[in-house]
C-alpha cells in the first residue's frame, strides 16, 4: 500500500495538512508521478548494427533516451531485470559483458538484478558486479553455497526518488532457471523466491512507500509472487513473451499490464535491448491511480551518447587484437598439425601451400572469429 503522509512536502503543504487534520477538512491528496524504465534480457546485443534485422537497440542509444526522460520527468528509476549477459564460453562474449557493465554505470542503472546468465558467466563478472558504485545489484534468494551468505550484499534497495519517494527494490530469481552450474564459480543455492519475499516484506514495508519486485521468474512465478501481500509491482524479467512491435512509421508501442489483486504486474518483452520499457504509474494517496505501460524501440531517432561510444571504439580495438591473437594462434596450430604430418611449408610456396593444404585456408573464414560490435 502506498502511505502519502510519508512522503516529504514543503512546509506550506504541511500546514495545510496539518490544519485540514485539525479542522476535519476533506483534503485531496496530491497526485505523484514515478516512472519505472527498464530493461532485460539483453543478451549481450550491445549495439545495433543499423541494419534490416538488428535496426534497434544499443547501450549508445539508450543512454540518449534515458537521459532524455530524466530531463522532462521526475521520480525516474532505471533497472535491469538480468540476462543482459549471454552464455559465457567464448571470448568475445567477455568483452561484451565488459561493455554492458561499463554502460550501465555510465547511464546510472539505479539497480541491476542478475539473471542465471549473469550468475553462470563466472566470478570476474559476479566481482565486477560487486565493485559497482552508484548502481545496485539486488538478489534476495541466492546464497553462496560454502559460506551461506548471500551472493550480492543487497538483497533489497530503498531508493528515495528527487520527490522523496521511498521505492523498495527487491530481487528474486527462480530456482529452477539455475538447472546449469555456474562456469567458474563457487556453487550457489537459490532459495525459494516466495519465501524469500514473505521474509523481507514485514521490515521492507517499513522502510518503502511503494514495493517493486523485480522476478527474474517465468510469468507463472512471477504471478505467484504478485499474490503476496505488500507488493505493489512485480515486473517479470524472464520470459518468452513476444515483443509487440511499433507500426512502421513509430518508435513507441503499448504494452500489456495485468492486475493481480491491487498488485500491477508486468510482463517485460524488451529481449535483445531493442527496446526500453517504460511504466509511469500515478500515485494517488495510497493506492496506484492511472498507469501507462509502453515501449520505446532504440532506432535512429536516438543519437548514440559520445560517452558510450568511447566505450564501443575500445571494444572494437579489444576485438582486432584477440581477432589477431586468433588468427596467429591458428596459424602456429596448422603449422604444427602440418609438421607432424612430414609437410614443411619453408620448401614450398603460398600458392603451393594454399592448392595442396586446404584446411590451413579454411580457418580464415571461421564463422567463430571475433566480429566488431554491430550485431
Ligand atoms: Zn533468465
Amino acid at each position: 500500500m502506498l502511505l502519502s503522509h510519508t512522503f516529504p512536502r514543503g512546509l506550506a503543504l504541511g500546514l495545510a495538512a496539518a490544519a485540514a487534520f485539525l479542522f476535519g477538512i476533506a483534503q485531496a491528496s496530491e497526485p505523484r508521478t514515478l516512472t519505472i524504465l527498464y530493461t532485460s534480457e539483453v543478451r549481450s546485443q550491445i549495439r545495433s548494427c543499423n541494419c534490416t534485422k538488428f535496426r534497434y537497440g544499443g547501450y549508445g542509444r539508450e543512454a540518449t533516451l534515458v537521459s532524455k526522460v530524466r530531463n522532462e520527468t521526475k521520480n525516474v528509476i532505471l533497472v535491469d531485470g538480468g540476462d543482459f549477459v549471454g552464455d559465457p564460453g567464448s571470448e568475445q562474449e567477455k568483452l561484451k559483458a565488459d561493455v554492458a557493465t561499463k554502460s550501465m554505470n555510465v547511464i546510472k542503472y539505479t539497480a541491476i538484478v542478475p539473471g542465471e546468465n549473469e550468475l553462470r558467466f563466472g566470478q570476474r563478472l559476479l566481482d565486477e558486479l560487486k565493485a559497482f558504485e552508484g548502481v545496485q545489484v539486488v538478489l534476495a534468494n541466492v546464497y553462496d553455497a560454502k559460506t551461506g551468505k548471500p551472493v550480492f550484499a543487497n538483497r533489497y534497495w530503498i531508493h528515495k526518488t528527487s520527490d522523496g519517494i521511498r521505492v523498495a527494490i527487491i530481487g528474486l530469481l527462480d530456482p529452477v532457471l539455475m538447472s546449469e552450474p555456474p562456469a567458474d564459480q563457487a556453487a550457489v543455492r537459490t532459495a525459494d523466491p516466495v519465501e524469500a519475499l514473505k521474509e523481507l516484506l514485514p521490515q521492507v514495508r517499513k522502510e518503502a512507500d511503494l514495493v517493486l519486485v523485480i522476478a527474474h521468474a517465468e510469468p507463472v512465478k512471477a504471478k505467484e509472487l504478485a499474490q503476496t501481500a505488500g507488493v505493489d509491482v512485480v515486473l517479470c524479467t524472464h520470459s518468452a513473451r513476444k515483443p509487440a512491435m511499433p507500426p512502421r512509421d513509430r518508435n513507441t508501442v503499448d504494452a500489456t499490464t495485468e492486475n493481480i489483486g491491487s498488485c500491477v504486474v508486468v510482463e517485460s518483452s524488451t529481449s535483445q535491448g531493442w527496446s526500453i520499457g517504460r511504466l509511469d504509474l500515478e500515485l494517488n494517496g495510497a493506492s496506484v491511480k492511472s498507469l501507462a505501460s509502453r515501449l520505446y524501440y532504440l532506432d535512429r531517432e536516438y543519437e548514440e551518447s559520445p560517452e558510450i561510444l568511447k566505450i564501443y571504439d575500445e571494444y572494437d580495438g579489444r576485438v582486432r587484437e584477440l581477432a589477431s591473437r586468433e588468427k596467429e594462434e591458428l596459424k602456429a596450430r596448422v603449422k604444427e598439425v602440418l609438421k607432424q604430418r612430414g609437410y614443411d611449408p619453408s620448401k614450398h610456396n603460398k600458392e603451393d601451400a594454399g592448392a595442396k593444404s586446404g584446411p590451413a585456408e579454411q580457418p580464415a573464414q571461421d564463422s567463430a572469429s571475433p566480429k566488431p560490435t554491430a550485431e
